[in-house]
């Protein structure tokens, strides 16, 4: 309609209509006869379709836009599993009754450096209790301060410590 044509009894066309109307010589909506020469373009209905358009474009940009935001948001809120899993990975590597060897660093008193214990709470940002298993002393420390074992243990000395301390672990 960016071609719409008023006819002298109101009614308005498109180039499609217009050709009905210029074969008939009559309006195809009430049937009054038309003169070519009545015929004018219909400017404001020409501007209405433009304003129109231009609407409906933006309203098509805008949706993309939105769309490409909540992509966005969705991208943060419901982070791509393996996001989830290294982040886990590095800050929570630890499970409540996971073995663990203390590593230690320079702030864990000397004692509980290369003792096995159990790991007894998860705390925020990476921090567990763990407890030791051969006597029972609670310590909290950074998953960074420790190492976990696995049951097979590899025949080092920590598994043979989980082995001793296993039968009295009953403070569990
Ligand atoms: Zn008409």
């Amino acid at each position: 309609m960016d071609d719409a044509m008023i006819l002298s009894c109101g009614h308005s066309y498109g180039s499609n209509g217009m050709q009905h109307v210029y074969r008939m010589k009559a309006c195809g909506k009430c049937g009054q006869p038309i003169t070519e020469d009545s015929i004018r373009p219909n400017l404001a209905l020409r501007l209405a379709v433009q304003a129109f358009r231009r609407e409906e474009e933006s309203a098509k940009t805008l949706k993309r836009r939105r769309d490409r935001l909540e992509q966005d948001k969705n991208g943060n809120d419901d982070p791509n599993p393996t996001e989830l899993s290294r982040g886990k990975g590095v800050q929570y590597p630890f499970a409540v009754f996971d073995r663990v060897m203390i590593k230690g660093n320079k702030r864990t008193p000397e004692r509980f450096v290369g003792r096995v214990a159990v790991v007894t709470a998860q705390c925020l940002n990476g921090w567990y209790v763990v407890k030791t298993l051969d006597n029972a002393e609670s310590v909290k420390l950074q998953y960074r301060s420790l190492a976990k074992l696995t049951d097979s243990g590899g025949g080092g000395e920590p598994s043979a410590a989980v082995a001793n301390s296993a039968q009295n672990a009953s403070w569990l």
